[in-house]
């Protein structure tokens, strides 16, 4: 076990796929988060993951020798744990933005993986990073990777590609730090970078707890019968405020009821039967890492991540329900990782978007486009604060491209 404390900062990998994101955590989390490849060869869609480390120090060392993940320091004495964090490995494929884009909601900060072995940047290392300034996540540390690969001086070149792309960008002051995941390189040097880049967020222990639910399961094996029925279990991150077994929750949009050839959406009310955070159960939960929230839930209302994307919180806490909205929208100049550099057109009345907003991912048609500002009307519907942001992708060729950001008005 890398440690038994609760993850207290949520921390994205993000870059071009295969350029080490995945081993990068491995090499500091002694995890695989990678459940990915079989969910791609089943066929269904690929979630992210979540995996935990806990940084530590030696004592009597040098920076920064002094960071480590091991438990015992090269003297053999016991390393003293910093902090835990949990990393969100978003996968790097490029029809994936869309995930990409849910799990930026819930990073604090992030490591941009860059392959020192190709140019700069990749198309997923231009849109991931194009993702983070969109969504605000400024608390950046760039990781070279690959360094075991190239020779000084290709090292040296890449480095300046890295350098001349981010400038201008919400990257710019972020420290490039060159590493090799592979063979566990100069991890000392990065975890430093992390320690000083990417701090625990002040939270107010006070607010309203308020969860980004990513998932939801049936937890129950077929033929199970009605009295051994566990209730349905939501997972996901807590944004704020802490969570305590016995609470009672309210979750948002909730479900979908059809009465007289209507449908709409009704929140759902449950209580906490039990919480799991940092992979241990636990009588209350705070801010950071995957959150297993065990509810009093008719399993079949959380099934297959029916509630993914959705809100929870004490009843009454959660922002309004949303089966369509305005938005201020705020175009990019080009759309971001096609190759041939493609300007964006202005958004038109009747054209599908994809719509990111927290956690959730909805497809809407524009109802009604003016300079700057449209109307959307949800598939499915979101519940949000009015001044949340969103991400706007339109569908380019057989693709959906991110082509800017939104922020809900009414
Ligand atoms: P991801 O798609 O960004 O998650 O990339 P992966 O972590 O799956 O890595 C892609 C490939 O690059 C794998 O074959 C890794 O073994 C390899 N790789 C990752 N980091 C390094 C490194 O530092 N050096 C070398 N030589 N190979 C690496
Ligand atoms: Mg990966």
């Amino acid at each position: 076990m890398a440690g038994t404390q609760q993850p207290e900062v949520n921390i994205g990998l993000v870059g071009h796929v295969d350029h080490g994101k995945t081993t990068l955590v491995q090499a500091l989390s002694g995890s695989w988060t990678d459940q990915h490849s079989e969910e791609m060869k089943r066929g269904i869609s690929i979630r992210l993951g979540y995996a935990d480390a806990t940084f530590r120090h030696c004592d009597g060392l040098e920076e920064p020798e002094c960071y480590t993940v091991e438990e015992e320091c090269p003297d053999g004495s016991p390393s003293e744990p910093l902090r835990t964090v949990s990393f969100v490995d978003a996968p790097g494929h490029e029809t994936l933005m869309a995930t990409m884009l849910s799990g930026a909601s819930l990073m604090d900060g992030a490591v941009l993986v860059v392959s020192a072995s190709e140019s700069v940047p990749q198309p997923q290392t231009e849109e991931h990073l194009m993702a983070l300034d969109i969504i605000g996540i400024d608390n950046i540390v760039i990781a070279q990777n690959k360094v075991d690969l190239v020779d000084p001086e290709t090292a040296r070149d890449n480095y300046e590609q890295i350098q001349e792309f981010v400038e201008g960008t919400v990257a710019e002051d972020a420290p490039v730090v060159p590493v090799s995941a592979g063979q566990e390189v100069n991890l000392d040097l990065l975890i430093q970078a992390i320690e000083e880049e990417i701090p625990t967020p002040d939270r107010d222990p006070d607010d309203d707890p308020r969860m980004h639910v990513a998932r939801s399961f049936d937890i129950n094996k077929p033929g199970t019968t009605h009295e051994n029925l566990s209730g349905g279990v939501l997972g996901g991150s807590l944004i704020h405020g802490e969570l305590e077994e016995g609470d009672a929750l309210e979750i948002k949009p909730g479900r979908e009821v059809e009465e007289g050839g209507q449908s709409e959406y009704v929140s759902i009310e449950t209580t906490i039967r039990s919480l799991q955070a940092g992979g241990e159960s636990v009588d209350s939960a705070t801010p950071g890492g995957l959150l297993g929230v065990g509810t009093g839930l008719d399993p079949s209302f959380t099934k297959g991540d029916a509630l993914a994307g959705q809100l929870a919180g004490p009843p009454g806490s959660l922002p309004p329900t949303w089966q369509g909205f305005t938005m201020e929208v705020d175009l990019l100049d080009r759309v971001v990782g096609a190759e041939s550099g493609e300007t964006v057109d202005e958004i038109s009345t009747g054209e599908p978007l994809m719509m990111t907003v927290g956690t959730a991912t909805t497809v809407g048609a524009v109802t009604s486009a003016r300079e700057g500002e449209c109307e959307v009307n949800l598939k499915r519907p979101v519940a949000a604060e009015p001044g949340a942001k969103i991400a706007i992708n339109r569908r380019i060729g057989a693709r959906w491209r991110l082509i800017g950001l939104g922020t809900l008005v009414e």
